[in-house]
């Protein structure tokens, strides 16, 4: 579904992304995963139009996307939540969710179909099935800092992806919150049959969610495998813990 082949993207000289590489198949839920400032929010940007590479290509289901803008990625089913939470603060929880439905089916506001009662039964399902239904009518910015974030996973959905994007889905959130997505991720994975790509300092939720990890240093990727050929990397074991596995037990 997405295959990213020697991108490069730099800085002012500073190279943030150097010649990583990545594959998601299709119905896969993979980590990226490595030290703060290894290029990991960098490498979405790229893939979600963002910041465009200077080099490399960034494949969607065969189809060369690096260069294009956010919108028009979007579109082609690719929708991501972000390492800072990125609401509308003013709005409530229903209509952040709303309106992202209906810019996925490019309803306009019309004299003769308000807007308000577009979109109203998908945008409950959504809210439905991420456990924000109860505070549909919650003005955003009043939100828990973990019910912000999982609004952001919502308003991703309303474009109906087919890949999800999570950067630190569960940054700053309580153990509770984090074990509510957790299982939030795997019932997207497993229920509604999504393609998610991820990064998260977590080791515990990336090992129990992830059948697949890319592990990224100073802009390269160092392996992408299988947990356990991630765990018993010679590199990683280095790069992470001086060369034990302790850190992933
Ligand atoms: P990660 O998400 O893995 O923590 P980032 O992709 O945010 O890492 O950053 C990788 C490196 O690129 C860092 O050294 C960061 O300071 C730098 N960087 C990221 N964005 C910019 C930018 N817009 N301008 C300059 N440097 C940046
Ligand atoms: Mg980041």
């Amino acid at each position: 579904m997405l295959r990213i082949e020697a991108a490069y993207k730099s800085f002012d000289g500073f190279i943030a992304v150097n010649g990583s590489h990545l594959s998601v198949e299709k119905g896969e839920v993979v980590a990226v995963i490595g030290p703060n400032g290894a290029g990991k929010t960098t490498l979405f940007n790229l893939i979600t139009g963002q910041l465009i590479p200077d080099k490399g290509k960034i494949l969607f289901k065969d189809e060369n996307i690096a260069g294009l803008p956010p919108y028009k990625i979007c579109r082609k089913g690719i929708s991501r939540s972000f390492q800072i939470v990125n609401i509308f603060n003013r709005l409530t929880v229903f209509e952040n969710v709303q309106i992202a439905v209906l810019s996925h089916q490019k309803k306009t506001f019309n004299l003769f179909f308000p807007a308000k009662n577009l979109a109203i039964s998908k945008t409950r399902d959504i809210l439905d099935s991420v456990g924000l239904i109860d505070k549909a009518g919650h003005i955003s910015g009043t939100l828990s800092h973990g019910d912000q974030k999982v609004l952001e996973m919502a308003i991703a959905l309303g474009n109906k992806p087919e890949l999800l994007i999570l950067d630190e889905p569960t940054a700053g959130m309580s153990p509770e919150e984090t074990a509510f997505t957790l299982s939030l991720m795997k019932k997207l994975s497993g229920e509604l049959g999504l393609t998610i790509l991820f990064c998260e300092h977590d080791m515990e939720l990336v090992f129990s969610i992830a059948r697949k990890i890319m592990v990224m240093q100073q802009g390269s990727t160092i392996i992408q495998g299988n947990p356990d050929e991630v765990k018993n990397n010679r590199q990683v074991q280095d790069a992470y813990l001086g060369g034990s596995d302790e850190c992933f037990k």
